[in-house]
């Protein structure tokens, strides 16, 4: 096998936009520019119904959606270029986060599943929830970056 043969085609990052974001998101840009490889980015809205802000409630459900989806491609978009991540796709989906992280993963035929070890919810020194599952259904390597409580920062 050469060399090129062992470099990721399609790498998908998945972003919670959490402490830890862009210190992930600059080692997946990092890994697409060293393998020359596509880069696509996904968030996903798991957004519960009951948890929503004062100015969203009274909208019908697919306002609600629309809304969720429209902020956070915005966010996503920035996000892209806070980490100059030369992206083919963002991917904004609404569901699951594991379910969706997989779904993208195997429909865009991606090789390499960059994600935190834990995000927003995990405990330190523990794979979070996503990690964890991500990492057990992937059809593809993952490369869950290691954050520590040190490297945190206050958005
Ligand atoms: P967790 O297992 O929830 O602690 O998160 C681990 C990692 O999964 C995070 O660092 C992110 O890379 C990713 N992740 C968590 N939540 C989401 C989300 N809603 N959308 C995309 N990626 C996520």
């Amino acid at each position: 096998m050469t060399a090129e043969e062992n470099n990721y085609r399609h790498i998908l990052l998945a972003t919670d936009f959490g402490n830890h974001a862009e210190s992930i998101g600059t080692r997946a840009t990092a890994m697409a520019k060293q393998h020359g490889a596509r880069l696509s980015l996904i968030h996903v809205v798991d957004y519960v119904p009951t948890d929503l802000p004062g100015d969203l409630i009274e909208l019908p459900q697919l306002k609600i959606e629309d809304h969720l989806v429209e902020s956070a491609r915005e966010r996503l978009e920035e996000f892209a270029s806070l980490i100059n991540a030369d992206y083919t796709n963002l991917w904004i989906e609404i569901g699951s986060t594991r379910h969706e992280i997989l779904r993208i993963a195997e429909e865009e035929d991606v090789d390499l599943i960059v994600l935190g070890s834990h995000g927003r919810s995990g405990l330190a020194l523990l794979l979070g929830s996503t990690a964890n599952g991500v990492l057990h259904g992937a059809p593809c390597d993952v490369l869950a970056v290691r954050v520590t409580e040190s490297s945190t920062q206050d958005p």
